[in-house]
């Protein structure tokens, strides 16, 4: 076990997974771990929460920052959403071509 390298969701206790930024402006690390668990409490409150408050269908995912270790939000637009950009995915086995394609 190496919490450490791979820390668990507080929200599901999935392990995190790491992704490449897609936008590395104001962040130290060129990855983030984030909870791509489509069942976690924490993403699916977002839906709502969003949807309610703000008319928006967007969510967000648990994400930390590697180097400071904090937490914040990982808007997502959509249930795919920054996925194509999770790094040595084992998350789709199926398709082990698109790796860090991420643009
Ligand atoms: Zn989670």
């Amino acid at each position: 076990m190496s919490t450490a390298e791979h820390p668990v969701c507080p929200h599901c206790d999935q392990e995190l997974q790491a992704f490449e930024l897609p936008d590395t402006a104001g962040f130290e690390a060129d990855f983030h771990f984030a909870c791509f668990n489509d069942e976690c409490p924490y993403y699916v409150r977002g839906w709502e929460h969003l949807e309610s408050n703000y008319a928006v269908k967007a969510s967000y995912r648990y994400r930390v920052d590697p180097i400071t270790g904090k937490a914040s939000p990982l808007a997502v637009w959509s249930a795919d959403a920054v996925k194509d950009c999770i790094i040595g995915a084992s998350v789709d086995e199926s398709d082990p071509s698109d790796n860090g394609g991420c643009s």
